[in-house]
């Protein structure tokens, strides 16, 4: 069980609100260890958390380093989940002065991941996609083409079982 600098206590919330500040292990985004998606961590957060009547409104900064897995190429690159103007919030519910927002900052994190990662669209290191244009040939298969190459034959098997 790690620190939890999420947990917020409303009845030690000051009226300006409260400023948390520091870094967060990997393990904080509890990442199935198959998912295409890896956490390479810290998460960085400089937010400020205040009571806006039934609202408890965070703002500020966020970075946190993910590995993700190109949709093309199926190569894996890293892709840096930035948020310099983070804005959320969560309805004070019930009677518990106690608010974690942790669940809150962890799926805003995820939810901005790219769904259909490119990795000619990783802002950590700029690449060409190796696979970039390679299927753009068999997109339209032209009917005049003769079937009898072996690299259309397995095309055509791919595109019946596809059609299956
Ligand atoms: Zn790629």
């Amino acid at each position: 069980m790690h620190h939890r600098p999420f947990r917020i206590d409303l009845k030690n919330l000051p009226d300006g609100g409260k400023e948390i500040e520091g870094t967060l292990p990997a393990s904080f985004f509890e990442l199935d260890p198959n998912d295409t998606v890896k956490a390479t961590g810290p998460l960085h957060y400089h937010l400020t958390v205040e009571r806006d009547d039934d609202d408890l409104v965070v703002t500020g900064e966020m970075s946190a380093p993910f590995e993700l897995e190109c949709g093309r190429c199926l190569q894996r690159f890293p892709y840096l989940a930035d948020f310099p103007d983070f804005l959320s919030d969560q309805t004070i519910e019930g009677e518990d002065s106690m608010i974690d927002l942790t669940d809150l900052v962890r799926e805003d994190i995820l939810v901005a991941l790219p769904s259909y990662p490119r990795c000619e669209d990783g802002n950590v290191e700029p690449r060409q996609c190796p696979a970039e244009g390679k299927f753009d040939s068999t997109a339209e298969p032209e009917d005049d083409e003769p079937a009898s190459t072996p690299g259309t034959a397995a095309w055509d098997a791919l595109d019946q079982l596809k059609n299956r």
